[in-house]
């Protein structure tokens, strides 16, 4: 059995502080949806926990004056029933609907869920066996032991954004929504606060995999903000999966336009379920703006979006399916006009 040192954080100060303090083998934890599980298949394996879930004002969801503001401890249940996020944001409210089972909405939150890690089943499975590197290589848990993906059982893999060395998708359909939305993240690390647009956190896996967010040890996320725009009431989350309810996307769209008469005047696309990051596609916002709205404009952005991708030997379906989330999501946010 192994030690684990574990403290309740009462502030976010104290929280840093203590990461600092344990030299680089903490975590945090919150919810712990997605940690505890991944200690149990011993691919994380921290000596200290810092429980942050009883830091005040990190759950706080503020949607007042220009922003939209959810504190990264903010549950995800909580965050899709808030009125404005219901009413006035879609793609915010149905991405998170759509991310998992009630129950586990209830204890995620929406911080913790734009740091999981990837649902590669190499990655996640043969990391407990008495191995150290588990029964497949795989170089995001083990770096430089080669990739079993690749040449392997690649359906779920990523068409967009890979490397030689990784084709893992970027889970979670939160992420997806924020970065059509512009979202920033707010973190508190031990040189002071900072703050960065949602693109920036996730790394492209490159030669080095297992370095997948632009973080540096013991920075805390503390809040998520969105500035608000009309978009918001003309957008959706759309996502195609292998069954209706709690399964991982195999492509899913998140759009929000703006449109004048039939004319699109902005877009706004990014793609879950087949890119390694969550993916912006500006390729298919620039055939869709400034043109009349049409069946065939979605579909020829949502091929677009697909120009760049690679597939495998079982994810080809992906490029024609993604097109079609695509152009299917865009369908159904000009629908909702008012
Ligand atoms: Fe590991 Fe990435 Fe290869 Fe999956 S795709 S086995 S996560 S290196």
């Amino acid at each position: 059995m192994r030690a684990l040192n574990y403290t309740i954080a009462e502030s976010a100060d104290a929280a840093v502080s203590s990461f600092a303090e344990a030299n680089g083998a903490a975590r945090y934890i919150a919810g712990g949806t997605t940690l505890y599980d991944l200690m149990k298949l011993g691919i994380e394996q921290p000596a200290h926990l810092i429980d942050i879930s009883r830091i005040g004002g990190l759950d706080s969801i503020e949607t007042g004056g220009d922003l939209l503001r959810f504190g990264s401890r903010a549950l995800m249940a909580d965050v899709a029933r808030t009125p404005v996020v219901r009413d006035e944001y879609p793609i915010l409210a149905e991405s998170l609907l759509k991310a998992a089972s009630q129950q586990l909405r209830n204890m995620a939150t929406v911080g913790g869920n734009l740091l999981q890690r990837t649902r590669c089943l190499y990655f996640r499975n043969g990391a407990g066996s008495a191995s150290a590197v588990g029964v497949y290589p795989c170089n995001k848990r083990e770096p430089g032991s080669g990739c079993a993906a690749i040449g392997g059982l690649d359906r779920a893999q990523a068409v967009l954004g890979t490397s030689d060395s990784c084709t893992a998708v970027a889970p979670g359909d939160w992420p997806v929504a924020l970065t059509a939305m512009d979202a920033k993240l707010e973190f508190l690390g031990p040189d002071g606060k900072r703050s960065i647009p949602i693109v920036e956190l996730y790394r492209l896996p490159g030669d080095t995999p297992h370095l997948e967010f632009n973080l540096t040890p013991g920075e805390l996320l503390t809040s998520i903000t969105i500035p608000k725009t009309a978009a918001g009431l003309t957008s959706t989350y759309h996502k195609v999966r292998d069954r209706e309810s709690y399964a991982f996307a195999l492509a899913s769209a998140a759009v929000a336009i703006e449109m004048d008469g039939e004319t699109v005047t902005s877009s706004r696309i990014a793609l879950g379920g087949v890119a390694t990051r969550p993916w912006r596609s500006e390729a298919a916002e620039r055939v869709l703006n400034g043109q009349p709205f049409s069946a065939e404009l979605a579909l020829r952005a949502g091929q677009a979006a697909f120009a760049d991708a690679r597939s495998g030997q079982h994810n080809a379906f992906k490029l024609e399916l993604g097109a079609r989330v695509v152009a299917d999501a865009l369908a159904i946010a000009a629908g909702r006009r008012a």
